[in-house]
């Protein structure tokens, strides 16, 4: 079969491999639709999760079951399903203390295009396929169910992160395609008022549509001292980092109110230290923290986001601004997300409807 793959550090091309082995917990799936993710561009780009060399790159998509293990009770050929990004073993001690994403080790659960081939490929392989895969509702269409893999679960988690609750005044940090479902998130958690921070026009206007009160440009100056400027001085309740880099949290912590939260999904491609100002974080006293997570996987939790999406309460059309048909557009929408030009939020290619 081929596949797209990182060659290695700075190099990508198309590659033949055999097609991947199902076990008797597993099924081997084909793609009907692919997303491209900045998380890719970390990789091959940044070398963010060191040298990988021939891996087929992909972890967004949906995509039609063409083979299942003699184990696999809920799936089948033919059905179509959507995959998310991180698949965990579910009978790991660390699913079993609640982080399923670390299975096997840190961001274990995080599989396609780290350290197994991903979905750009003519066929790719789902470990523990009852427990991963979920059924793709017939309502909602190949392109907005990539979505579903890791946008809007990362997104939300973000949310679940920053812990926000009814009322609460909500900073994001970053509107590309994870930060718009943190404020779509942060809409449907009841926050009353979100700033959102980033400068693209096209998000700009995606996140006002998905419920952001008021932008500020981290090119405008530190997003600190807009932040305090907006809000009279006191700051935010939460904060939701899908953006910026290592030097973002010593600005989030200084615009938190005491006992505020700092819910991370930004993937911190390079950088080696991050520093916490000793005074905003209340001389250590101040009860603000910055919990950083891997989406959770996990076929209850990508049937429940999918039924968001298919009951109408979650939008997700305005993420893919570029949607290409056929292989040959995989090289360029993988491009296209480096290049990051000014109407792009989410290049998808599709092969099916
Ligand atoms: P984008 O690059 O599309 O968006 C990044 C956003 O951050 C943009 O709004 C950008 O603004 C803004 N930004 C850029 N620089 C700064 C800065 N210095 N300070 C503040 N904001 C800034 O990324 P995605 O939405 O695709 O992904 C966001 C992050 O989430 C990525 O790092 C990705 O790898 C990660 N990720 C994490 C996952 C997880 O499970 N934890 C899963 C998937 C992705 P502008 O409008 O000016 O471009
Ligand atoms: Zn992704």
């Amino acid at each position: 079969m081929k596949g797209f793959a990182m060659i290695k550090i700075g190099e990508v091309g198309w590659i033949e491999k055999e097609r991947p082995v199902c076990g008797p917990m597993d099924a081997i799936c084909k793609p009907l639709a692919i997303a491209i993710c900045t998380s890719d561009v970390h990789t091959v780009w940044e070398g963010a999760v060191g040298e990988r060399h021939n891996m087929i790159l992909g972890h967004e998509g949906c995509a039609e079951v063409v083979e299942v293990g003699s184990m696999v009770k809920d799936f089948k050929p033919g059905d179509r399903v959507l995959v998310p990004a991180i698949t965990p073993d579910w009978n790991s001690l660390e699913a079993q203390g609640g982080y399923s994403m670390h299975s096997g080790g840190m961001l274990g659960g995080w599989k396609f295009s780290n350290f197994k081939d991903g979905l750009d490929s003519e066929f790719f392989h789902v470990n523990d396929a009852d427990g991963n895969l979920a059924h793709l509702p017939d309502s909602i269409n190949v392109v907005d169910a990539c979505m579903l893999s890791d946008m809007v679960p990362t997104g939300f988690h973000g949310v679940e992160l920053a812990d926000v609750q009814f009322g609460d005044s909500v900073l994001v940090v970053g509107i590309g395609p994870v930060g718009l479902m943190s404020v779509a998130g942060a809409t449907l958690r009841g926050a009353s008022r979100i700033l959102a921070v980033g400068t693209r026009p096209k998000c700009v206007e995606a996140a006002k549509f998905y419920g952001a009160d008021e932008f500020i440009s981290y090119k405008n100056g530190p997003i600190d001292e807009q932040v305090l400027a907006l809000t009279g001085g006191k700051g935010v309740d939460k904060v939701v980092v899908a953006g910026g880099d290592v030097t973002t949290y010593e600005a989030c912590i200084k615009c938190l109110k005491p006992g505020g939260k700092i819910g991370n999904v930004n993937y911190l491609g390079s950088g080696t230290y991050i520093n916490i100002p000793r005074v905003e974080w209340g001389v250590g006293m101040g009860h603000k923290s910055i919990h950083g997570g891997l989406m959770p996987g996990g076929r209850l939790r990508m049937e429940k986001l999918g039924a968001l999406v298919a009951s109408g309460k979650l939008d997700v059309s305005k993420l893919a601004s570029h949607v290409f048909e056929g292989w040959d557009y995989v090289p360029h929408a993988l491009q296209l997300m480096k290049d990051k030009p000014a109407d792009l939020i989410k290049p998808v290619v599709k092969f099916a409807d």
